[in-house]
């Protein structure tokens, strides 16, 4: 079941940035939904934050990786669960590999 509600970091203007509950998006037929488990900060983050150019009110973030929560109608080889990426402009898929620790980072 997709939650109807979300976090999400917004940019509020003047160089801010907030955590807000926003409402999930809609589904189109050729949607994925991934919920994201983890997200970058790149430079381009800082630059729009911290130079002022983003526009107010808008979600940044765009290196993060997640799980499928739900697909369109017509999205077909994409499937509920797996596990992807965002590479820049596309998603790609992630091979499930075991959990392993490193120091300092606790596992999964
Ligand atoms: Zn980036």
């Amino acid at each position: 079941m997709v939650a109807e509600h979300m976090p999400a970091a917004v940019y509020v203007g003047d160089g801010e940035m907030t955590v807000r509950e926003l409402a999930v998006p809609t589904l189109g037929p050729h949607d994925v939904l991934v919920e994201v488990s983890h997200c970058g900060i790149c430079g381009t983050d800082l630059h729009l934050v911290l130079e002022k150019y983003a526009r107010p009110d808008s979600v940044l973030g765009h290196e993060w990786a997640g799980t499928i929560a739900a697909v369109g109608s017509d999205v077909h080889g994409w499937d509920i669960g797996a596990g992807v990426v965002q590479d820049e402009a596309r998603m790609r898929r992630v091979p499930r590999v075991p959990a392993r620790s490193v120091v300092g980072v606790p596992a999964p």
